[in-house]
């Protein structure tokens, strides 16, 4: 490597040297509840595979079947010759799974945040972002070149404060939000965000990418969950997640989904979904739309191992929701207890900073529908005879 990239050896030395360096695992299987990692049967406990519908049959066979009308391809950014008839499909299928006017659909989450935000707000604005909100909401903030003013987690006294501080300040103000917080699983109090909201003529937008099939009657999100209807202005989702598939999206008014489908630069730049994606996505939706069974078996799921961890003395936060993080300190011994656990046949990855701050490394457990409870017990017992060894617990 030449001496002007010298940089890049030392810093992965550093990611190395701190723990910090991400040991990729390839799956050789589909998702599923046991995947195949280095030829071994192993229990999958880090995917965001919530309803377990990652392969399932019916998106499936819904991909193969548009395969076969549409080819694979869009060919095109949305905005030139990228919008095929399946694209819109799935956008009145969302939007009314929503209980939304209307929604766009773009290739990810990550691009959904990039999609919605920078529109919104420009320089000389002003965005309240909650301190621990994903980094592809940081980016969209970013992006967007408006003011960044951080407020501490989850806590609307401080977010008053600030927008009090700002309140003579005339130009558009935007609050955003996680709706389920992807490392702890708490969810964010957006009652009482949307008043302050109201109270001080600020915009509210939420990313509900770990809500979306979670919560709410049915999966249909945090908004619905809260019952707050339009009193949200932005909605953002993921299709990668608890959907199965991949894909982003943005729900909420007629006007501000058509202004989105202008502005994105997403949707402007960048191919839309692929046929495969759409098609998918969209058998995921009809399968939420007609039953929550799946959406019930994932809460019941986290509950049992939420339940039997803290049982055993594990520290597993502050999670309100299915997402359940065993918490360890310090990066290394993180990585550790996960390397050991694979050796027990448990695939959890330990998640450190810049993921989670910086001292707070963690394994986040993430149980799908598609658990048992053997898996569940397995895990535990497993999780417990390793925590020992390391004086976790
Ligand atoms: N927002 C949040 C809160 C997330 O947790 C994630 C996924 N890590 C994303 C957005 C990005 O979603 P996607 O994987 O669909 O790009």
């Amino acid at each position: 490597m030449s001496s002007k990239m010298k940089f890049v050896e030392e810093e992965l030395k550093r990611l190395k040297d701190e723990g910090l360096y991400v040991h990729i695992r390839v799956l050789e299987s589909p998702q599923g509840p046991w995947v195949q990692i280095e030829g071994r049967q192993v229990l999958n406990l880090c995917s965001n595979n919530y309803l377990g519908l990652c392969n399932d049959p019916r998106l499936c066979e819904k991909a193969k079947e548009y395969i076969d009308k549409f080819g694979v391809g869009p060919g095109a950014v949305r905005t030139i010759a990228g919008t095929m008839s399946i694209h819109v499909e799935l956008e009145e299928k969302l939007a009314a799974f929503k209980g939304a006017e209307a929604a766009l659909v773009v290739q990810s989450g990550f691009c959904a945040n990039l999609s919605a935000i920078p529109p919104l707000v420009e320089r000389g604005d002003l965005i309240f972002s909650d301190e621990l909100n994903h980094a592809s909401i940081i980016d969209g903030c970013r992006l967007s070149r408006a003011e960044i003013v951080r407020y501490a987690h989850c806590d609307v006294v401080d977010l008053e404060a600030k927008l009090k501080e700002y309140v003579d300040k005339d130009c558009r103000k935007l609050i955003v939000t996680d709706g389920v917080f992807s490392m702890d699983g708490d969810i964010a109090p957006l009652p009482d965000i949307v008043e302050l909201a109201d109270r001080y003529g600020a915009m509210v937008m939420v990313d509900d990418a770990h809500g979306e099939g979670v919560l709410g009657r049915g999966g249909r999100g945090i908004v619905d969950h809260f019952g707050l209807g339009e009193k949200v202005d932005i909605e953002v989702g993921t299709l990668s997640k608890a959907f199965g598939v991949v894909g982003g999206f943005v729900a909420g008014s007629k006007e501000l989904i058509e202004f989105l489908r202008q502005k994105a630069r997403p949707n402007l730049f960048s191919s839309a979904l692929t046929v495969p994606d759409v098609a998918a996505n969209i058998a995921a939706v009809d399968i939420l739309e007609e039953s929550d069974d799946l959406v019930k078996k994932l809460w019941e799921n986290g509950n049992y191992l939420k339940k039997s961890l803290k049982e055993k003395g594990f520290d597993i936060g502050r999670s309100q929701t299915p997402i359940t993080p065993i918490m360890v300190g310090d990066a290394n011994k993180a990585k550790e207890f996960s390397l050991k656990l694979f050796e027990e046949g448990i695939f959890i990855q330990s998640i450190a900073y810049p993921a989670v701050p910086l001292g707070s490394a963690r394994l986040r457990t993430m149980v799908s529908a598609a658990h048992s409870k053997e898996d569940l017990d397995f895990a535990v017992d497993k999780f417990s005879k390793v925590g020992r060894s390391l004086g976790i617990i």
